[in-house]
């Protein structure tokens, strides 16, 4: 199924009103790699004042709090470029999801938690993202999750999985 699927939002190129200074805008914009209806492309620009962006040691990467914690950590790890969701991923975007891993645990150290046995880190599966923008969850403590924390970001069900899960699945795809 996936290699049939076309990556992005490219332009209707049958819609005769797209005339070239549109055309123009959206090059300038990195076309397919920005959607400006998109909150999370908004805020990996700084965009939304009222997101905080968290110091994150790589230029393909943002990371923020989550609006609605579900743990005293929570944060979301999120590439610059507009990558939908888990399932879009590819081989070739491996390294990016690692070093999300490698970012969400700096960002987790950086607010003095080291305990990675008890952290969280996943995606949650469509239709089950409430953002249509990649984000990687990074949680702490599990060991104070409360009922519907555990539920939301329960490992590896219908709706959450783990990031060696996701990255196993892309190799198979491919
Ligand atoms: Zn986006
Ligand atoms: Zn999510």
């Amino acid at each position: 199924m996936a290699e049939g699927q076309v990556i992005g939002e490219v332009p209707s190129a049958s819609d005769s009103k797209s005339d070239k200074t549109s055309k123009v805008a959206a090059e300038s914009l990195d076309s397919g790699d920005y959607d400006s209806n998109c909150l999370f492309c908004r805020i990996a620009r700084q965009q939304e004042t009222s997101t905080e962006l968290l110091p994150c040691e790589n230029e393909d990467l943002v990371c923020f709090k989550d609006i609605k914690p579900a743990a005293p950590h929570h944060y979301l790890v999120v590439p610059k470029k507009h990558i939908r969701n888990c399932n879009d991923l590819k081989r070739e975007q491996i390294e990016l999801v690692e070093n999300m891993v490698t970012v969400g645990k700096t960002i987790l150290k950086n607010n003095n938690f080291t305990d990675f046995s008890n952290m969280r880190m996943g995606f949650h599966v469509p239709p089950f993202c409430s953002i249509s923008h990649l984000h990687l969850h990074v949680l702490a403590p599990v060991s104070q999750f409360g009922f519907l924390s555990k539920l939301v970001y329960r490992i590896n069900s219908y709706w959450f999985i783990t990031v060696s899960v996701i990255i196993s699945r892309i190799c198979k795809h491919i």
